[in-house]
């Protein structure tokens, strides 16, 4: 049983190593940035509470994802296994995420740190265009995950939880070393 949090700045490549791994894995790559998107373009209630945050770079109340988190864990594809990819995002919501894995039975989850230096990051979204790839929203992206975001480094160091990868080197390396560390 595979279970992986994904933790690293935006742009380390953690989106699309979650996504290669959950492929070869064959389970549920869960993103709450993606869906948090998804939801904003088909203008849902979520999509719609969430946009001012998304657009803006920062997080959204963790309430609305903690609830989406919860309901898309519960789903059945992700009874065997999952990856999840930008949640939690700071020590609140891993509080959180803990208390829900105990109640559902779904422990033994390990993190991945996918690290990287903040100008290759930068370059890297810059490149990207996302909607919130503009300079100014990018900062405050960065200031966040600084802020809110690498203390949960030290949580799950300290819950002998973490498994640290190298993000700046190629996108074949890094699934490289991804796998072997979680093997
Ligand atoms: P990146 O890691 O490249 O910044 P994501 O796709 O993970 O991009 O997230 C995009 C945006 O979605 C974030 O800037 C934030 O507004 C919102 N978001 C995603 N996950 C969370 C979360 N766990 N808590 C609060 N906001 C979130």
């Amino acid at each position: 049983m595979t279970r992986l949090i994904f933790l690293g700045p935006p742009g380390s490549g953690k989106g699309t190593q979650a996504q290669t791994l959950a492929e070869k894995l064959d389970i549920p790559h869960v993103s709450t940035g993606e869906i948090l998107r998804q939801a904003m373009k088909e203008q849902t209630p979520l999509g719609i509470k969430a946009q001012k945050y998304v657009n803006s770079g920062e997080l959204v109340p963790d309430q609305l994802v903690q609830d989406l988190v919860e309901e898309r864990l519960s789903q059945p594809d992700a009874q065997s296994g999952w990856i999840l990819d930008g949640f939690p995002r700071k020590v609140t919501q891993a509080v959180f995420l803990e208390g829900l894995l105990v109640k559902t039975g779904q422990g033994g989850e390990r993190v991945v740190n996918l690290d990287a230096p903040d100008d290759v990051v930068i370059a890297r979204l810059l490149a990207r265009g996302r909607k919130d790839d503009h300079e100014e929203v990018i900062r405050r992206r960065l200031e966040v995950y600084r802020q809110e975001t690498a203390p949960l480094i030290d949580y799950y160091r300290d819950r002998q939880k973490l498994l640290t990868v190298n993000g700046n080197q190629s996108l074949e390396a890094v699934t490289t070393e991804l796998q072997k560390v979680i093997a």
